[in-house]
């Protein structure tokens, strides 16, 4: 039985983050952390891969810039039927791919001695008061900390019984077009779509088209996100929905692979931690608004690093202080309102009503309230 100061489940952008935070702080974490990764990086992982400025913020604050290709939009169309509001930004977000992405951060872990073992899938998690024992068909681990960075399908999750009490899940299905980027204006400018149509036929999200690059060939990266915010509403055809978005734009369904993942998205209430355990990144909660996670994973890193610090500092693996320090910081913050306006916007279904604020939305950007702010914007308190 290996022992560690801290393993962490997950070697996606919420593990590898809790990682390079955690070197960041003190470079003799490196010997101490271990990641397991039941996958081999460049790993498959169904993502639309927009990256907002926050994220690139949080990488930049860890000296990181994204080293993968990426589409670096100028413009995000918000649409509802024939009406839209337009987000200009330099950029609104770039897309990437995942694949791409996580190898990148994977690597970058590496490089500053953290051991991460891939291929390497955890089949059990046991909580005891002096740390917890993780199984591997490879071997069993202890920890004096486990940092659950699992996704929203998690096994840390299940094997522990948290339960959220009610279902926080969002559906989503992508699909991947090959495209003529010379044909198409939404890689000369480039721009993103995102269509609030599909709320007329009870989908709670939207459908999105982002243009991206797989393999140097132009692909349209589009799909559909329903947040079930109010599961007791009707639940919507989504792939009915989503043939439907897809014919308005020339595109045959029948020609694609549909692919489906759910999304485990953040309520304030929600469990973030056990004592000697911490949840970040999906596991502990995605925005409901628009299903946006990468960044928010990110910054489940840095506010897990610092609390992981103090714990070991302190000798007190309670972890009682997390939620506080996840709800005051800028990640906290904004989960918040993107909770609040999730609950709010997708509890409208009248389409006058939501033309109206199409309408009122559009003159504000025109008037300039709402912007999206660049990357050099964000100032993070360094977490003690
Ligand atoms: C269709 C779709 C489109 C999306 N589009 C966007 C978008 O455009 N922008 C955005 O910001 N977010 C988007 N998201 C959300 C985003 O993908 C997630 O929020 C993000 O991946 C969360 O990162 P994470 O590190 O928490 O989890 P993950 O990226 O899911 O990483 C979890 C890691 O844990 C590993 N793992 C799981 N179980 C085990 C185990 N038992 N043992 C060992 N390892 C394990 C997995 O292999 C994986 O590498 C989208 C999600 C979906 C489904």
């Amino acid at each position: 039985m290996a022992d560690w100061d801290v393993i962490i489940i997950g070697a996606g952008p919420a593990g590898c983050s809790t990682a390079l935070h955690l070197v960041q702080r003190d470079p003799t974490w490196a010997g101490r952390v271990l990641i397991l990764e039941k996958a081999y990086h460049p790993r498959p992982k169904l993502c639309g891969g927009g990256v907002t400025n926050y994220g690139e913020a949080i990488l930049r604050d860890l000296g990181l810039q994204i080293q993968v290709p990426n589409v670096a939009l100028r413009k995000a169309y918000i649409r509802f039927q024939d009406l839209y509001w337009t987000l200009h930004g330099d950029p609104v977000f770039r897309v990437l791919r995942r694949e791409e992405f996580d190898a990148w951060l994977a690597s970058e872990v590496r490089a500053r001695g953290v051991a991460l073992h891939e291929g390497e899938a955890v089949l059990d998690v046991r909580r005891e008061d002096a740390g917890v024992t993780v199984v591997t068909r490879e071997g069993t681990y202890r920890a004096r900390v486990l940092v659950a960075a699992d996704g929203s399908k998690g096994v840390v999750r299940r094997k522990l019984g948290i339960e959220d009490g009610v279902s926080r899940v969002a559906r989503l299905i992508e699909v991947l077009t090959p495209e003529d980027p010379a044909a198409r204006p939404e890689f000369r400018e480039p721009y993103a779509v995102f269509d609030y149509s599909p709320i007329a036929q009870d989908v709670q999200g939207y459908y999105w088209d982002f243009p991206c690059y797989i393999r140097g060939q132009a692909h349209m990266n589009r799909g559909i996100y329903d947040a079930r915010i109010r599961p007791q509403a009707p639940r919507a055809a989504l792939k009915e929905t989503l043939h439907v978005m897809m014919a308005r734009r020339g595109v045959d369904p029948d020609d694609c692979e549909l692919m489906g993942h759910p999304i485990h998205w953040f309520d304030a209430r929600g469990v973030f931690s056990l004592p000697r355990v911490l949840l970040v990144g999906d596991a502990a909660g995605a925005d409901p608004l628009l299903g946006e996670g990468i960044s928010y994973a990110l910054a489940y890193g840095q506010i897990a690093a610092g609390s992981i610090a103090a714990a070991f500092a302190a000798g007190d693996f309670r972890f009682s202080d997390y939620r506080r320090r996840i709800l005051s910081h800028p990640l906290g913050r904004s989960l918040r309102h993107r909770a609040f306006a999730a609950r709010v916007a997708y509890s409208v279904r009248n389409v006058r009503l939501l033309r109206l604020f199409w309408r009122v939305a559009s003159t504000a950007i025109a008037l300039g309230f709402l912007r999206p702010r660049p990357a050099d914007d964000f100032h993070f308190p360094q977490t003690s």
